[in-house]
């Protein structure tokens, strides 16, 4: 068995102020191993984009124990997970948040020359050619279609070679055959690259080639703390 990326433990939280609060997470228990390609799945509202925040350091927890790639974020400063996260996980979004006055090379340079990347215009280039845009560097996101802007998205994510890959409905703003090839691609980069990849999708088809289902149900994990609960097409779909 490979070694736990991801471990929460009893983790709570409640967002919101007063008689609008809303206890959004509910003691999750949940271990992602190294490897694993986890497809959270669930109705609107039962808090599944919540949980991608607080495992990208994103939102602090009020109860319970968030453990990343070896390290309790509980804790620690604003700073500190912000160069934990730079370093650790790559975040995608359903709505790509490219920055729009950049190139596609820029987006992906850029947080990398921030992060002090020694040579970040060399390494940016590299990553948008293995997602296939070779042929785009210098074009902006409003001249790139919805699968080139998550093919930027998801180059850009990769680009600090982080262990860990989280994904809100990736495929969510992409029609369906665009959508199939950016899950493909997903899940080929994790898989070259051995990281572990937690995605949140409504595609039955989709989740059904992740190595394993987690389901939540308002604020609750209702299953998938099986390991293996199911089969792993995901490595045998880009064979
Ligand atoms: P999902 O991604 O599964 O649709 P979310 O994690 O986005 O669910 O939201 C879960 C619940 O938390 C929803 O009821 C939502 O309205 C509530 N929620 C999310 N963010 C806040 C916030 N900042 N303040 C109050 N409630 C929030
Ligand atoms: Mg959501």
């Amino acid at each position: 068995m490979t070694k736990a990326v991801i471990e929460l433990e009893n983790v709570s939280l409640t967002l919101g102020e007063g008689a609008s609060s809303v206890h959004v997470l509910k003691g999750i228990d949940l271990t992602v191993r190294q490897g694993e390609i986890a497809g959270i799945v669930g109705p609107s509202g039962s808090g599944k984009s919540t949980l991608l925040m607080v495992l990208a350091g994103l939102e602090r927890v009020d109860d319970g124990r968030v453990t990343m790639a070896g390290m309790t974020l509980n804790g620690k400063s604003e700073d500190e997970i912000a160069a934990f996260r730079g370093r650790n996980i790559g975040i995608v979004f359903q709505s790509f948040h490219l920055i729009p006055n950049m190139t596609a090379l820029e987006n992906v340079a850029v947080p990398l020359e921030l992060a002090g990347h020694p040579e970040p215009f060399r390494v940016a280039e590299q990553e948008l050619v293995a997602v296939g845009l070779g042929e785009r560097l210098t074009h902006y996101p409003g001249e790139l279609s919805g699968g080139e802007q998550q093919r930027v998205a998801i180059a850009r994510a990769l680009a600090p070679s982080p262990p860990i890959l989280i994904a809100d409905e990736p495929t969510g703003n992409l029609d369906q055959a665009t959508g199939r090839q950016i899950a493909d691609l997903l899940f080929s980069k994790a898989a070259e690259r051995g990281m572990t990849l937690v995605l949140v999708t409504h595609d039955p088809a989709l989740a059904a080639r992740c190595s394993r289902r987690i389901a939540m149900r308002s604020g609750r994990i209702e299953t998938g703390e099986t390991e293996d609960s199911g089969p792993a097409l995901a490595a045998t779909a880009i064979a």
